[in-house]
């Protein structure tokens, strides 16, 4: 009993540490794919940002290159140098030369990717927008940061900047005469001419560029504003029509990108992190594919969120990482379930040898070898104890009778229902086995003699009035006696086993103490 009890409690321990260590498992292979997952995305965002950059950067020498070469010339130094105190009259003729002067040039430059070539004076006032001749005049330094800066710094600066006209990434030169400030000069490079480089570099994916809509609002001309249209993927920014264009005409750029159901199934997954205006990622699991969408944050010369750069792309390697992990997942679950079935299939087959080894297969109660295991330890505590401690041995009577009459079959099932009858009345801690054939063994402990014959009564009153099924009445014979102190359990049992003669001697069905 005991045994088997410390038997269940390890499988049950072997059990729950098993599923430990599967959860352990579970847990560090999704670490594992989580990190590995980690280091792509980054990989890829830094691909995107390394490549927005190098763009960017190799505009800038080129700009340089101008302004070294074209633009700041002793010619329109001089025709700057004296816009700045010069009355309207003079000044719209001053800027008229200043434009017969770049008109070819910048053709070429447009032609060549910039977009926008003007001239500030010292103040900050636009003096000519060779992209828009018919504006000038207005200040910007409350719009143009870069222009603030010029104004106060003197000095070249570049990055993004929405502007009156449009947006673009901008490079902005000064102009000197002498050591005197005289305005600067400012080239400027579309978003579009980075989209379309982007576009040049790789296939199959696409780019795009997002401004918030409330910054394009409040700086642009009101007549320029019609140049963009609402983002598909959320309401607070604009696409640029000229960057929409190439989104759109690109050749290798799949379809899909911009179908409904794909526009918004993006919109859905990237519209809330939009609106933090932070660069991140995304990736969409669409009709069973998986696309990396990535949002590159850009700020404005004066650290301002004002937009974003964009890639959609169809990605295989995130599938393959999913399907790696949940492979991994799953062989782990795998052998988690076969080593918990193999508990099961050998708990259940040392159950059944134990079965065996220690019960008899015909009465279900305990066999000969485990009544002695058993009797043993009983002993042993009894001779401790100084309890009084009764041995029964009983037989039944004329058995080769029952079985020539009604079968050796009938006889079997006398004896079983004979064994669960007896078992059913004893108390627990008894020790009641089948010893051989039809002679059956009662071990009670703490019980004297006297309460023991009451008890054997009992039980041959029982056993006689019971109809078993061959209507035939069955009787015992039986041998009782106490074990006496420091003696010997086959001395008490051969005592026993006398007493139960003496019972068959005496005419059977009785009870003989000795
Ligand atoms: P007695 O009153 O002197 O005990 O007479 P008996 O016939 O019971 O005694 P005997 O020892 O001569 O015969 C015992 C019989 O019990 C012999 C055997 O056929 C039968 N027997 C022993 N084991 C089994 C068993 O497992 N199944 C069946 N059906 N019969 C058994
Ligand atoms: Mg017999
Ligand atoms: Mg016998």
């Amino acid at each position: 009993m005991n045994n088997h009890y410390h038997k269940n409690r390890s499988i049950m321990i072997m059990g729950i540490l098993i599923t430990l260590i599967w959860l352990a498992l579970s847990v560090f292979v999704n670490r594992i794919y989580d990190k590995r997952m980690e280091e792509y995305l980054d990989h890829q965002d830094e691909m995107f940002t390394n490549g927005i950059e190098s763009i960017i950067n190799t505009y800038s020498s080129y700009a340089e290159f101008i302004y070294q070469s074209i633009l700041n010339t002793p010619e329109i130094r001089a025709i700057m140098s004296e816009a700045q105190s010069a009355d309207q009259e003079s000044k719209a003729l001053l800027r008229e030369e200043l434009y017969q002067e770049l008109i070819e040039t910048y053709d070429l430059l447009t032609e060549h990717d910039f977009r926008h070539l003007q001239f500030h004076l010292a103040n900050g006032e636009s003096f000519l927008r060779l992209h828009k001749p018919e504006r000038y005049g207005d200040s910007l330094i409350s719009v143009r940061e870069s222009i603030r800066y010029m104004t106060t710094e003197h000095q070249f600066i570049s990055g993004f900047e929405e502007g009156r006209v449009s947006n673009g990434y901008r490079y902005v030169f000064p102009l000197f005469n002498g050591e005197d400030f005289i305005g600067s000069v400012e080239l400027s490079l579309s978003p579009a001419t980075i989209i379309q480089e982007l576009y040049n570099m790789t296939e199959n994916q696409g780019y795009g560029y997002l401004l918030n809509k409330s910054i394009m609002e409040n700086v642009d001309f009101c007549d320029e504003q019609n140049q963009y249209r609402l983002s598909l993927t959320s309401d607070l920014y604009v696409v640029d029509l000229e960057v929409y264009q190439i989104m759109v005409n690109q050749p290798g750029v799949p379809d899909l990108f911009f179908e409904d159901d794909f526009v918004s199934a993006v919109r859905m997954g990237v519209e809330k992190d939009l609106a933090k205006g932070q660069s991140f990622m995304y990736t969409l699991n669409y009709q069973d594919q998986y696309y990396l969408i990535e949002y590159d944050q850009i700020k404005d010369i004066s650290g301002q969120a004002i937009g974003y750069f964009f890639s959609v792309s169809e990605d295989e390697q995130i599938a393959n990482l999913i399907q790696a992990r949940d492979l991994s997942l799953l062989l782990i679950a795998i052998v988690y379930f076969m080593l918990l079935l193999m508990i099961h299939y050998v708990n259940r087959r040392d159950k059944e040898i134990m079965q065996v080894a220690m019960y008899d297969q015909l009465t279900e109660i305990y066999n000969r070898r485990s009544f002695f295991e058993l009797a043993h330890v009983e002993v042993e505590k009894n001779n401790r104890s100084n309890q009084p401690l009764a041995v029964a041995i009983f037989d039944i009577d004329h058995f080769k009778m029952v079985n020539d009459r009604f079968g050796h079959h009938v006889g079997d099932q006398v004896l079983r229902e004979l064994a669960q009858i007896i078992k059913a009345s004893i108390r627990s801690y008894d020790i009641f086995a089948r010893l051989g054939g039809e002679e059956f063994i009662l071990l009670m402990p703490e019980t004297n003699q006297k309460v023991a014959l009451l008890v054997m009564e009992r039980i041959r009153l029982m056993v006689l009035n019971h109809s078993f099924q061959t209507a035939e009445k069955i009787t015992i014979s039986i041998g009782l006696t106490e074990k006496k102190q420091n003696e010997s359990l086959d001395a008490t049992i051969v005592r026993a086993d006398t007493a139960m003669y003496t019972a068959k001697g005496n005419g059977r069905n009785r009870t003989e103490l000795l």
